[in-house]
């Protein structure tokens, strides 16, 4: 029944729903939402008795209670999905940033002698021990470690890289924008295809304060190609006196190349190469938090130490306990979630695909996933999927969007108008609360 005359929500509140929601949201929000509710059906008419308007309200709470950060089922097939947050942490690591937030800690504080420590040096330790650097550092992310990097060397003067490692990661991180940032002016050398030492040779000059190599961690230049390689850079710098800086982004600890993927230059791998600085990130390969890595010379780390964009960007002790936990279980031999889910082994994941498949109904298809976040990006992985089809005659959009906003959202792809759910970052502990999650999604929609 519609009526002209919508009730006051004051009126609204002093129903029993009203009252209900006043207890469980607050005064106000509950009398926003209702007022809202009330001139939605001023605006676009239907059913206006105080109990529905209510309703109404309940469910527009429910929905802002949602938050937008609350966890998601990742079936894009991409693991280390930027959008998405990219690595999942290990249980350790969980286990040492929860009791990081829940106590404090010795984070710049000496346990033996009772006086000032040093912030980095629980992962410094590690990572060092891992790669064969002399000295590290850590700062929120990897574009902070370039950043800098650039501040405290090059300001002021010119940084020469190749034109073939003119990188843009997405988002805002493009090099050159970067280093204009940073008061550094880029010195392009070589061209797109092809770059040699003479080229790097030839642009060194007064005004020069370093040499930059960036891996191309997002795209390959295939067929008439030529690149400088680290060592003979590294050569070339210290005979110039300059620092080498290889920015590698994803900080892949371990060789990567027994998973059907290509290979990926490891850390120590560029230690060894002779880099000067190498800058990476935390929560690419090496499957830990947000952070960036610098490592390298001593007597460089410690210049920038003390540089104060260092203290703007440093770590907090929740990330730093995170970290060195994911750092010990890599030494120990323990793969994490990012490991678990590259290393997979087909015949079971397609087999658990072909479980989940028949508990939901649903039909099973052969699909390809990808590392993601600039590791490999050429490389697919064989994987399995879900195929959703339209129902009801609604189309695939709806019901992936449908989907997106449940309670725990379940990201896919669309491909020749199926939605597939790609399964291999659903681990099998995972499965049995994912099959439930998304059988509830599944029914709410043919409802
Ligand atoms: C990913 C990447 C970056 C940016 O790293 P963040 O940790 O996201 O800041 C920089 N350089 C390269 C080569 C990368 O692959």
């Amino acid at each position: 029944m519609t009526s002209p005359h919508p009730p006051s929500v004051s009126r609204v509140l002093e129903t029993e729903r009203g009252r209900a929601l006043v207890a469980e949201h607050g005064h106000e929000p509950a009398a926003n939402a209702i007022r809202a509710a009330i001139a939605a059906v001023r605006i676009n008419g239907g059913p206006s008795e105080a109990d529905i308007i209510a309703e109404t309200a309940a469910a527009q709470l429910s929905a802002d209670e949602l938050s937008p950060l609350r966890p998601l089922w990742n079936c894009t097939g991409t693991i280390l999905h930027t959008n998405l947050g990219r690595a999942i942490l290990s249980d350790n690591a969980i286990a040492a940033a929860s009791a990081a937030m829940k106590r404090p800690v010795a984070l710049e504080y000496d346990l033996g002698t009772g006086t000032r420590g040093r912030r980095d040096d629980a992962v410094s330790g590690l990572i060092e021990e891992l790669t064969g650097a002399e000295a590290s550092l850590l700062v929120n992310n990897n574009a902070a470690a370039l950043m800098l990097v650039l501040a405290t060397f090059a300001r002021g003067g010119e940084v020469i890289v190749s034109r073939g490692e003119l990188i843009e990661i997405g988002g805002a991180f493009r090099l050159p924008d970067i280093m204009e940032a940073a008061g550094v002016t880029l010195r392009e050398i070589g061209t797109t295809n092809r770059t040699h030492l003479r080229d790097y040779e030839a642009a060194i000059g007064p005004e020069t304060r370093l040499i930059l190599k960036v891996h191309t961690s997002n795209y390959r230049v295939e067929g008439f190609t030529a690149e400088v390689t680290a060592p003979e850079l590294s050569q070339l710098a210290a005979k110039h006196g300059l620092p080498l800086v290889n920015d590698l982004g994803s900080g892949v600890l371990a060789d990567i190349a027994g998973f059907g993927l290509p290979k990926e230059p490891t850390v120590a791998e560029a230690v060894a190469e002779g880099a000067d600085i190498i800058t990476f990130s935390g929560d690419k390969l090496l499957g830990g938090p947000q952070a960036g890595f610098a490592i390298g010379r001593a007597d460089l780390i410690a210049k920038m130490n003390t540089h104060p964009m260092k203290r703007a960007m440093r770590l907090d002790k929740i990330r730093l306990a995170a970290l060195e936990a994911t750092l010990r279980d890599f030494r120990r031999g323990i793969a994490g979630p990012t490991w678990a889910a590259i290393s997979r082994d087909l015949t079971e994941l397609q087999e658990a695909g072909a479980r989940m498949a028949g508990q939901l109904g649903v039909e099973l298809v052969e699909s390809t996933s990808q590392v993601g976040s600039g590791a490999a990006p050429t490389a697919t992985l064989p994987s399995v999927a879900l195929a959703l089809a339209p129902q009801n005659g609604r189309s695939i959009d709806t019901l992936a969007e449908h989907l997106r906003r449940g309670q725990e959202p379940v990201i896919g792809r669309i491909r020749d108008g199926r939605l597939l759910l790609d399964l291999r970052v659903i681990s099998p502990n995972d499965e049995a609360d994912f099959c439930a999650a998304l059988s509830r999604q599944l029914s709410e929609f043919s409802a």
